[in-house]
């Protein structure tokens, strides 16, 4: 069975497929396996909305199962921002370090990791070319923001971001220990129970 990564994103394509290494019936397609892949714009007003615009984009273009995912930071101090705009919070083609680079500078004046509370959010879908959507979850990570970058793995805002209960960021954890914990591991969980009965 195949059912193509609706993401041109290198961090969740990683997690995606180290998450599903065990489950030999799926075989992960990218961006990469085709001569083409759309970008899809992402005009929803919510993560849900916008990972089923994404895997329904990708799912009719290819003609296959597509999985979406759309992800990002509500940081409370700032009143959930970035969300849904975390991957372009500094602009289209923002790169991750100018987007965290944004947020610290935004943070300076909460000085107590009590204002700093933050959550990673992550919608996922599936879709069918042929039914349509088929499943959907969401997975919440619960932390707080740090004071600089500590840590080298992960992507996105992970060197920035302490999970509750962890005396490390994301990006010191290793692959296996982030999608134990994540809001993409958590997600994960609910698609990997629906795929094994596909
Ligand atoms: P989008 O879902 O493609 O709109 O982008 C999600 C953006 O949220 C990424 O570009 C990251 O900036 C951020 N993000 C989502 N998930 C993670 C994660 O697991 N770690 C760090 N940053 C993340």
């Amino acid at each position: 069975m195949q059912i193509v990564i609706a993401s041109k994103n290198n961090g969740k394509i990683r997690e995606i497929k180290s998450f599903f290494s065990n489950l030999r019936k799926v075989q992960w397609l990218t961006f990469e396996d085709f001569e083409r892949f759309p970008d899809i714009k992402e005009e929803g007003k919510s993560f849900a909305e916008n990972a089923g615009l994404k895997a329904r984009g990708i799912s009719l273009y290819t003609n296959k199962i597509a999985l979406g995912d759309d992800s990002g930071l509500e940081v409370d101090f700032l009143g959930g921002r970035p969300g849904i705009k975390s991957s372009r919070y500094t602009g289209v083609n923002a790169a991750d370090k100018e987007n965290r680079d944004k947020l610290l500078e935004e943070m300076k004046n909460a000085g107590d990791i009590s204002e700093r509370s933050a959550r990673f959010i992550c919608s996922m879908v599936l879709w069918d070319p042929v039914k349509g959507f088929i499943f959907g979850a969401k997975g919440i990570c619960e932390g707080f923001i740090g004071f600089k970058e500590i840590g080298t793995g992960g992507f996105g805002y992970d060197c920035i971001f302490n999970p509750t209960g962890y005396n490390k960021t994301m990006a010191q954890l290793t692959q296996v220990e982030k999608n134990m914990i994540s809001h993409r591991g958590k997600a994960l969980k609910a698609v990997y129970g629906f795929i094994v009965n596909l």
